[in-house]
Protein backbone atom coordinates (compact mmCIF):
# COMPACT_ATOMS: atom_id res chain seq x y z
CA UNK A 1 0.00 0.00 0.00
CA UNK A 2 1.47 3.93 -0.70
CA UNK A 3 1.53 5.96 2.25
CA UNK A 4 -0.88 8.68 1.89
CA UNK A 5 -0.42 12.35 3.21
CA UNK A 6 -1.29 15.90 2.37
CA UNK A 7 0.97 18.38 2.47
CA UNK A 8 0.52 22.26 2.84
CA UNK A 9 2.59 24.30 0.88
CA UNK A 10 3.36 27.77 -0.98
CA UNK A 11 2.02 27.57 -4.55
CA UNK A 12 5.95 27.66 -5.68
CA UNK A 13 6.76 24.55 -3.72
CA UNK A 14 3.61 23.19 -4.47
CA UNK A 15 4.78 23.18 -8.78
CA UNK A 16 8.03 22.08 -7.07
CA UNK A 17 8.04 18.16 -7.92
CA UNK A 18 11.89 17.76 -5.96
CA UNK A 19 10.76 19.75 -3.16
CA UNK A 20 7.57 17.97 -2.59
CA UNK A 21 8.88 14.63 -3.07
CA UNK A 22 11.82 15.31 -0.32
CA UNK A 23 9.36 16.05 1.59
CA UNK A 24 6.75 13.27 1.29
CA UNK A 25 9.44 10.90 2.10
CA UNK A 26 10.79 12.73 5.20
CA UNK A 27 7.09 12.59 6.70
CA UNK A 28 6.52 9.16 5.36
CA UNK A 29 9.53 8.17 6.93
CA UNK A 30 11.64 6.40 3.97
CA UNK A 31 14.77 6.81 2.51
CA UNK A 32 14.60 9.32 -0.74
CA UNK A 33 16.78 6.76 -2.75
CA UNK A 34 13.76 3.88 -1.83
CA UNK A 35 10.74 5.97 -3.40
CA UNK A 36 9.78 4.76 -6.18
CA UNK A 37 7.04 7.22 -7.07
CA UNK A 38 5.09 10.08 -5.68
CA UNK A 39 1.91 10.90 -7.26
CA UNK A 40 -0.23 13.23 -7.13
CA UNK A 41 -3.93 12.24 -5.83
CA UNK A 42 -5.23 15.79 -4.50
CA UNK A 43 -4.58 19.26 -5.01
CA UNK A 44 -7.45 21.84 -3.34
CA UNK A 45 -5.99 25.56 -2.87
CA UNK A 46 -7.20 27.76 0.34
CA UNK A 47 -7.19 31.31 -0.68
CA UNK A 48 -8.40 32.93 2.34
CA UNK A 49 -5.57 33.96 3.74
CA UNK A 50 -3.04 36.76 2.47
CA UNK A 51 -0.14 34.15 1.40
CA UNK A 52 -2.16 31.66 -0.74
CA UNK A 53 -1.59 28.03 0.16
CA UNK A 54 -1.42 24.71 -1.53
CA UNK A 55 -3.08 21.48 0.36
CA UNK A 56 -1.36 18.43 -1.78
CA UNK A 57 -2.45 15.16 -1.14
CA UNK A 58 0.64 12.44 -2.29
CA UNK A 59 0.78 8.61 -2.73
CA UNK A 60 4.05 7.47 -2.08
CA UNK A 61 5.16 4.73 -3.47
CA UNK A 62 8.48 2.76 -1.80
CA UNK A 63 7.64 -1.29 -1.02
CA UNK A 64 5.33 -1.67 -3.61
CA UNK A 65 4.47 -0.91 -7.44
CA UNK A 66 2.85 2.59 -8.37
CA UNK A 67 -0.97 1.49 -9.84
CA UNK A 68 -0.94 2.99 -13.82
CA UNK A 69 -2.64 6.44 -13.46
CA UNK A 70 -4.81 6.87 -16.41
CA UNK A 71 -6.91 4.17 -17.50
CA UNK A 72 -6.51 2.39 -20.95
CA UNK A 73 -9.92 1.76 -22.61
CA UNK A 74 -10.65 -1.24 -25.06
CA UNK A 75 -13.51 -0.58 -26.79
CA UNK A 76 -14.86 -3.89 -29.10
CA UNK A 77 -16.09 -3.68 -32.54
CA UNK A 78 -19.88 -3.11 -32.67
CA UNK A 79 -19.89 -3.34 -36.68
CA UNK A 80 -22.86 -4.91 -37.99
CA UNK A 81 -24.74 -5.70 -34.13
CA UNK A 82 -27.62 -4.49 -33.17
CA UNK A 83 -28.34 -0.45 -33.45
CA UNK A 84 -29.63 2.01 -31.88
CA UNK A 85 -29.91 5.99 -32.30
CA UNK A 86 -28.69 8.55 -30.45
CA UNK A 87 -29.88 12.27 -31.93
CA UNK A 88 -27.18 14.47 -30.65
CA UNK A 89 -23.63 14.73 -30.29
CA UNK A 90 -23.82 16.44 -26.72
CA UNK A 91 -21.71 14.91 -23.46
CA UNK A 92 -24.87 12.72 -22.83
CA UNK A 93 -25.42 11.61 -26.19
CA UNK A 94 -21.60 10.92 -26.52
CA UNK A 95 -21.25 9.19 -23.65
CA UNK A 96 -24.06 6.85 -24.33
CA UNK A 97 -22.40 5.94 -27.51
CA UNK A 98 -19.62 4.94 -25.89
CA UNK A 99 -21.62 3.01 -23.23
CA UNK A 100 -23.58 1.59 -26.25
CA UNK A 101 -20.21 0.37 -27.91
CA UNK A 102 -19.38 -1.49 -24.40
CA UNK A 103 -22.46 -3.09 -24.70
CA UNK A 104 -21.93 -4.48 -27.73
CA UNK A 105 -24.64 -2.06 -29.60
CA UNK A 106 -23.75 -0.08 -32.66
CA UNK A 107 -24.49 3.85 -32.32
CA UNK A 108 -25.92 6.18 -34.92
CA UNK A 109 -25.33 9.42 -34.13
CA UNK A 110 -27.80 12.27 -35.60
CA UNK A 111 -26.53 15.61 -35.03
CA UNK A 112 -28.63 18.65 -36.40
CA UNK A 113 -25.09 20.74 -36.11
CA UNK A 114 -21.63 20.73 -37.69
CA UNK A 115 -18.15 18.44 -36.58
CA UNK A 116 -16.39 20.29 -33.85
CA UNK A 117 -14.04 21.89 -35.95
CA UNK A 118 -16.43 23.24 -38.77
CA UNK A 119 -18.42 24.72 -36.01
CA UNK A 120 -15.66 26.95 -35.02
CA UNK A 121 -15.68 28.47 -38.38
CA UNK A 122 -19.75 29.39 -37.44
CA UNK A 123 -18.89 30.41 -34.07
CA UNK A 124 -16.31 33.05 -35.34
CA UNK A 125 -18.87 33.98 -37.65
CA UNK A 126 -21.43 35.17 -34.92
CA UNK A 127 -18.39 36.97 -33.04
CA UNK A 128 -17.37 38.79 -36.17
CA UNK A 129 -20.36 40.00 -37.88
CA UNK A 130 -23.17 38.74 -35.75
CA UNK A 131 -24.69 35.95 -38.35
CA UNK A 132 -26.12 32.89 -36.58
CA UNK A 133 -26.33 29.58 -38.29
CA UNK A 134 -29.44 28.24 -36.59
CA UNK A 135 -27.48 24.59 -36.25
CA UNK A 136 -24.22 25.22 -35.83
CA UNK A 137 -23.66 27.78 -33.40
CA UNK A 138 -22.62 28.28 -29.22
CA UNK A 139 -25.73 25.45 -28.51
CA UNK A 140 -25.97 23.17 -31.51
CA UNK A 141 -23.29 20.85 -33.23
CA UNK A 142 -20.70 18.54 -32.18
CA UNK A 143 -19.59 18.39 -28.21
CA UNK A 144 -23.07 20.22 -27.19
CA UNK A 145 -23.39 23.32 -25.10
CA UNK A 146 -20.27 23.81 -23.48
CA UNK A 147 -17.80 23.04 -25.99
CA UNK A 148 -16.48 26.55 -26.59
CA UNK A 149 -16.10 26.78 -22.59
CA UNK A 150 -13.60 25.93 -20.28
CA UNK A 151 -14.92 22.56 -19.36
CA UNK A 152 -15.58 22.77 -15.99
CA UNK A 153 -15.59 19.31 -13.86
CA UNK A 154 -16.89 20.00 -10.67
CA UNK A 155 -19.36 17.71 -9.88
CA UNK A 156 -18.64 15.55 -7.00
CA UNK A 157 -21.82 13.70 -7.56
CA UNK A 158 -21.54 10.01 -6.29
CA UNK A 159 -24.78 8.83 -6.03
CA UNK A 160 -25.73 9.00 -10.09
CA UNK A 161 -22.41 6.33 -11.66
CA UNK A 162 -19.12 6.20 -11.45
CA UNK A 163 -17.61 9.85 -11.73
CA UNK A 164 -14.09 8.53 -11.64
CA UNK A 165 -14.66 6.89 -15.16
CA UNK A 166 -16.10 9.85 -17.08
CA UNK A 167 -12.79 11.91 -15.92
CA UNK A 168 -10.87 8.84 -17.07
CA UNK A 169 -13.12 8.39 -20.43
CA UNK A 170 -11.58 11.89 -20.73
CA UNK A 171 -8.17 11.40 -19.77
CA UNK A 172 -7.85 8.90 -22.51
CA UNK A 173 -9.25 11.58 -25.06
CA UNK A 174 -6.96 13.39 -24.55
CA UNK A 175 -7.52 15.53 -21.35
CA UNK A 176 -4.79 16.42 -19.20
CA UNK A 177 -4.30 13.35 -16.00
CA UNK A 178 -4.41 16.34 -13.76
CA UNK A 179 -8.16 16.43 -13.23
CA UNK A 180 -8.47 13.07 -12.09
CA UNK A 181 -6.83 14.79 -8.86
CA UNK A 182 -7.62 18.47 -8.98
CA UNK A 183 -10.74 19.52 -6.45
CA UNK A 184 -11.57 22.14 -9.24
CA UNK A 185 -10.92 20.16 -12.28
CA UNK A 186 -11.63 21.80 -16.02
CA UNK A 187 -10.34 20.63 -19.21
CA UNK A 188 -9.38 24.06 -21.04
CA UNK A 189 -11.40 26.06 -23.43
CA UNK A 190 -7.97 25.20 -25.78
CA UNK A 191 -7.98 21.64 -25.11
CA UNK A 192 -12.03 20.42 -25.25
CA UNK A 193 -12.43 20.53 -29.00
CA UNK A 194 -9.63 18.09 -29.40
CA UNK A 195 -11.38 15.39 -26.97
CA UNK A 196 -14.48 16.15 -28.81
CA UNK A 197 -12.97 14.57 -32.04
CA UNK A 198 -10.97 12.12 -30.37
CA UNK A 199 -14.49 10.73 -28.82
CA UNK A 200 -15.62 10.54 -32.60
CA UNK A 201 -12.30 8.87 -33.78
CA UNK A 202 -13.34 6.18 -30.94
CA UNK A 203 -16.71 5.75 -32.10
CA UNK A 204 -15.72 5.35 -36.04
CA UNK A 205 -13.03 3.13 -35.12
CA UNK A 206 -15.47 0.79 -32.93
CA UNK A 207 -17.79 0.52 -36.05
CA UNK A 208 -20.69 3.61 -35.15
CA UNK A 209 -21.53 6.45 -37.29
CA UNK A 210 -22.39 10.41 -37.23
CA UNK A 211 -24.21 11.83 -39.59
CA UNK A 212 -23.82 15.85 -39.61
CA UNK A 213 -26.16 18.49 -40.90
CA UNK A 214 -29.08 16.14 -39.60
CA UNK A 215 -31.61 18.08 -37.85
CA UNK A 216 -34.69 15.49 -36.40
CA UNK A 217 -37.72 16.68 -37.37
CA UNK A 218 -40.17 13.83 -36.51
CA UNK A 219 -40.40 10.69 -34.52
CA UNK A 220 -41.92 7.58 -36.24
CA UNK A 221 -44.38 5.94 -33.31
CA UNK A 222 -45.84 2.71 -33.64
CA UNK A 223 -48.08 0.88 -30.90
CA UNK A 224 -47.06 3.76 -28.54
CA UNK A 225 -43.21 2.84 -29.36
CA UNK A 226 -40.85 5.44 -30.66
CA UNK A 227 -39.43 2.94 -33.71
CA UNK A 228 -37.38 5.54 -35.38
CA UNK A 229 -36.60 9.28 -36.43
CA UNK A 230 -37.01 11.44 -39.28
CA UNK A 231 -34.46 13.60 -40.88
CA UNK A 232 -36.27 15.50 -43.60
CA UNK A 233 -37.35 12.64 -45.37
CA UNK A 234 -35.14 9.94 -44.69
CA UNK A 235 -36.08 7.69 -41.70
CA UNK A 236 -33.27 6.49 -38.96
CA UNK A 237 -34.41 3.48 -37.15
CA UNK A 238 -33.34 1.25 -34.44
CA UNK A 239 -33.54 -0.97 -31.86
CA UNK A 240 -33.83 2.19 -29.49
CA UNK A 241 -33.90 5.44 -29.28
CA UNK A 242 -32.45 8.06 -27.21
CA UNK A 243 -32.75 11.36 -27.79
CA UNK A 244 -29.81 13.95 -26.08
CA UNK A 245 -30.96 16.77 -27.41
CA UNK A 246 -29.95 19.35 -24.41
CA UNK A 247 -32.06 22.02 -22.73
CA UNK A 248 -31.52 24.32 -25.55
CA UNK A 249 -33.63 22.01 -28.31
CA UNK A 250 -37.01 23.91 -27.54
CA UNK A 251 -38.42 22.13 -30.99
CA UNK A 252 -37.89 18.92 -29.98
CA UNK A 253 -39.85 19.58 -27.15
CA UNK A 254 -42.29 20.78 -28.89
CA UNK A 255 -42.45 18.00 -31.60
CA UNK A 256 -42.62 15.28 -28.44
CA UNK A 257 -45.70 17.53 -27.04
CA UNK A 258 -47.71 17.59 -30.68
CA UNK A 259 -47.27 13.90 -31.50
CA UNK A 260 -48.72 13.24 -27.47
CA UNK A 261 -45.42 11.66 -26.32
CA UNK A 262 -45.58 12.03 -22.52
CA UNK A 263 -43.21 14.09 -21.05
CA UNK A 264 -41.82 14.03 -17.20
CA UNK A 265 -39.65 16.43 -15.80
CA UNK A 266 -36.18 15.55 -14.35
CA UNK A 267 -36.00 14.71 -10.33
CA UNK A 268 -33.18 17.60 -9.42
CA UNK A 269 -30.53 16.17 -7.36
C1 LIG B 1 -21.53 28.70 -22.76
C2 LIG B 1 -21.73 27.46 -21.91
C3 LIG B 1 -20.73 27.08 -21.04
C4 LIG B 1 -20.88 25.93 -20.24
N1 LIG B 1 -19.85 25.54 -19.44
C5 LIG B 1 -19.96 24.41 -18.71
C6 LIG B 1 -18.89 23.96 -17.91
O1 LIG B 1 -17.82 24.58 -17.87
N2 LIG B 1 -19.05 22.82 -17.19
C7 LIG B 1 -20.23 22.10 -17.23
O2 LIG B 1 -20.33 21.06 -16.58
N3 LIG B 1 -21.28 22.52 -17.99
C8 LIG B 1 -21.17 23.63 -18.72
N4 LIG B 1 -22.21 24.04 -19.49
C9 LIG B 1 -23.44 23.23 -19.47
C10 LIG B 1 -23.22 22.01 -20.35
O3 LIG B 1 -22.76 22.43 -21.61
C11 LIG B 1 -24.52 21.22 -20.49
O4 LIG B 1 -24.95 20.80 -19.21
C12 LIG B 1 -24.28 20.00 -21.37
O5 LIG B 1 -23.80 20.40 -22.63
C13 LIG B 1 -25.57 19.20 -21.53
O6 LIG B 1 -25.24 18.09 -22.31
P1 LIG B 1 -26.30 17.38 -23.22
O7 LIG B 1 -25.56 16.37 -24.04
O8 LIG B 1 -27.44 16.93 -22.40
O9 LIG B 1 -26.91 18.50 -24.19
P2 LIG B 1 -26.22 19.49 -25.21
O10 LIG B 1 -24.80 19.72 -24.87
O11 LIG B 1 -27.13 20.66 -25.36
O12 LIG B 1 -26.21 18.64 -26.57
C14 LIG B 1 -27.36 18.44 -27.33
C15 LIG B 1 -26.93 18.15 -28.77
O13 LIG B 1 -28.09 17.77 -29.49
C16 LIG B 1 -28.09 18.41 -30.75
N5 LIG B 1 -29.49 18.54 -31.18
C17 LIG B 1 -30.45 19.32 -30.60
N6 LIG B 1 -31.61 19.17 -31.28
C18 LIG B 1 -31.38 18.29 -32.27
C19 LIG B 1 -32.20 17.76 -33.31
N7 LIG B 1 -33.48 18.10 -33.45
N8 LIG B 1 -31.63 16.89 -34.20
C20 LIG B 1 -30.32 16.53 -34.08
N9 LIG B 1 -29.50 17.02 -33.11
C21 LIG B 1 -30.02 17.87 -32.22
C22 LIG B 1 -27.40 19.75 -30.49
O14 LIG B 1 -26.86 20.30 -31.67
C23 LIG B 1 -26.34 19.37 -29.47
O15 LIG B 1 -25.14 19.00 -30.07
C24 LIG B 1 -22.09 25.18 -20.30
C25 LIG B 1 -23.10 25.57 -21.18
C26 LIG B 1 -22.93 26.70 -21.99
C27 LIG B 1 -24.03 27.09 -22.94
Amino acid sequence: MPYKLTLVLTPKQAADVKYYTEQAARRAGVAEQDVALVRVVGRSIDARQRQPKVNLTLEVYADCEPQPAPVHFDYPSVAGRTEVVIVGSGPAGLFTALRLIERGYRPVILERGRDVSARKRDIARINRNGAVDPDSNYAFGEGGAGTFSDGKLFTRSKKRGDYNKALQTLVFHGATPEILYESHPHIGTDKLPRVISNIRRTILEAGGSFVFDARVTDVELHDDRVKGVWVGDTLYEGAAVVLATGHSARDIYELLHRRGVRLEAKPFA
